[in-house]
């Protein structure tokens, strides 16, 4: 039988689970996604399970579409899905687009997976530059946005010369945040992802194609679960065969979700976030003379101070410059298009309604 507090549930969860009062529900954790269908597994091990239209019904005010990683209530009668219970975190996505006349000019949060404890911010150390300062703070942002932990991974330590360097390069980005090297292919290192793999934990794996994110994951499961692609000796690059969205349990504890969406993850914040990646720049411009100081032109400025006296590397200040620009872009449509989200909304349930009927199990 599998072991629920292994896949993650608590007693937070269980008391969530409770208040429901549906006696013919059983707790699960969805694993994956198909088009209509949702591979779950529980104490009755692996299932299919469907949205029912008694959920939507129910709760269609503030219908929330299980994503990877949700913890749900499922009909074994029918293999319905008739709850998603609340998330303790999530990883989203700004998406654009849409159809028709906003098509292009909107942005809306796709949450990718839900209940995650860890984000392992992935790079290389083969010299592709993979986790250039600029990727870290996104990444820093978005696994804070997230409300889970980040920690930064760096592969392939068997191809870097100098990684006492390396680290201390990342480590001065991002002081607070553990940094692990490691090795997929030569199996070194990977005892010290162990402490966050704890019974119960969820880790995402974020960073650019071609880090080796599946093989470290294949590497944890002692199994080749994801097809590991070939990498492009020219320009690093590795292209990624993996389809499907899976969390799978390790073998040696903790939980591990990956999905193909979360491959390219863009941006999805607020300045709250923005000011937690930039401690630094946050603190500095506390001694600003003008308390909205854009450090920009203003006297009594402390960010430019500290850049002229060589404390703060003006880089640093470009890279928060652009992050900056890019949150408040987003905010901006955030504010623009929710009115839209809401008809959006009620459009796409009817559409989920439509497909659902036509796609019903017998
Ligand atoms: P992903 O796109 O991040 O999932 O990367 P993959 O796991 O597909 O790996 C991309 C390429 O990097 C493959 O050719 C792997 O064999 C190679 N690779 C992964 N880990 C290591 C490592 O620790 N050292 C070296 N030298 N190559 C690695
Ligand atoms: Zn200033």
């Amino acid at each position: 039988m599998v072991d629920l507090a292994e896949l993650g549930w608590n007693i937070v969860l269980d008391s969530c689970f409770r208040q429901i009062h549906r006696a013919e529900l059983v707790p699960a954790r969805v694993t994956g996604k198909t088009r209509n269908s949702f591979p779950v597994i529980g104490e009755f091990g692996e299932k299919i399970a469907y949205i029912s239209n008694r959920y939507f019904e129910k709760e269609v005010r503030d219908v929330k579409y299980p994503v990877v990683g949700d913890w749900v209530g499922i009909n074994t009668g029918n293999n319905t899905i008739e709850a998603v219970l609340p998330r303790k975190s999530k990883i989203s996505r700004q998406v654009s687009g849409g159809r028709g006349r906003y098509s292009g000019s909107q942005t809306v949060e796709q949450v990718v997976a839900a209940n995650i404890d860890i984000v392992f911010i992935t790079g290389s150390l083969d010299g592709s530059r993979s986790l250039n300062p600029g990727k870290i703070e996104r990444y820093l942002a978005l696994a804070r946005a997230s409300e889970a932990s980040p920690v930064i991974i760096l592969n392939k330590m068997d191809l870097c010369a100098d990684l006492p360097e390396q680290i201390n390069v990342v480590k001065q980005i991002a002081p607070a945040v553990p940094v692990l090297a490691v090795s997929a292919t030569r199996a070194a290192g990977l005892e010290r992802l162990k402490p966050y793999l704890i019974k119960g934990s969820t880790a995402v794996f974020l960073g650019s194609s071609g880090v080796g994110k599946s093989s470290v994951i294949n590497a944890l499961l002692g199994a080749e679960r994801l097809k590991v692609s070939e990498v492009r000796e020219t320009d690093f690059k590795g292209r990624h065969t993996t389809v499907g969205q899976e969390l799978l349990m390790l073998p040696g504890g903790g939980n591990v979700i990956d999905t193909p969406g979360m491959r390219e993850l863009q941006l999805w914040g607020d300045e709250e976030d923005l000011a937690g990646v930039f401690p630094d720049i946050n603190l500095l411009a506390q001694g600003c003379r003008f308390r909205d100081c854009t450090h920009r032109s203003e006297p009594g400025c402390a960010v430019k101070q500290a850049i002229e006296s060589g404390t703060l590397d003006i880089r640093r200040l470009e890279n928060f410059r652009k992050l900056e620009r890019e949150v408040q872009h987003l905010e901006a449509r955030k504010n623009d298009f929710s009115k839209l989200e809401e008809k959006q909304k009620w459009k796409k349930i009817s559409q989920w309604q439509k497909n659902f009927r036509r796609q019903k199990p017998e």
